[in-house]
């Protein structure tokens, strides 16, 4: 009896911040993503929530951030490739060859640990900076480690956590 490896876990970061002419706004732009991140090779194993902004200022655009795990059996350089068509499949708007994108696709992070050349760097190196990619991979990867720093998820979100101030009456202080 052959013993099954476990396939390799990518946390996949999804963001978009322009209507689709045919999918709509940017949380049916990531609803539609994640379906079709989803292939014979990928399986999703857990999605976050869809974290949207309302429209603010004049610009009245939308921002919609979500991350997916997924198992798969594909090489980080196999992976990139596959969400790289896909963004372009999304990015293309009617009536232009290629428009503005409409959808980011970014490997954050690998089971396999560290990857780096020229086309792909994993962990994403702007995760810890990122609260719109901490917070929703905190809601399904909180005690994944960051592989550089050591440091879990949870404790790198933390530091956007703004401390609630004390009431020190309460507190007998
Ligand atoms: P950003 O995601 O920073 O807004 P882009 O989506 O335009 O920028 O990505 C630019 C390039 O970054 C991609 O073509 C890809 O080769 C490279 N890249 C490096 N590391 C990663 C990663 N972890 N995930 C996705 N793309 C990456
Ligand atoms: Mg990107």
């Amino acid at each position: 009896m052959t013993q099954a490896m476990p396939l390799p876990l990518y946390a996949i970061g999804l963001g978009s911040n322009r209507r689709h002419a045919r999918f709509g706004d940017p949380r049916r732009v990531l609803l539609r993503a994640i379906a079709a991140i989803e292939s014979e090779a990928v399986e999703a194993v857990d999605a976050s929530p869809i974290i949207a902004s309302a429209p603010l200022g004049p610009s009245r655009r939308r921002y919609a951030n979500a991350v997916l795990l997924v198992a798969s059996s594909l090489s980080p350089p196999e992976m990139l490739a596959h969400l790289k068509a896909i963004e372009a499949e999304f990015g293309r708007r009617m009536g232009q060859r290629w428009g503005a994108r409409t959808l980011d696709l970014d490997i954050l992070l690998w089971s396999g640990g560290t990857w780096a050349d020229d086309m792909l760097t994993i962990p994403h190196p702007e995760i810890e900076r990122r609260n719109f990619v901490l917070a929703p991979l905190a809601t399904i990867a909180a005690n994944w480690r960051h592989p550089v720093s050591g440091l879990t998820i949870r404790q790198l979100g933390a530091k956007f956590v703004r401390p609630k101030p004390v009431d020190r009456g309460a507190a007998g202080l």
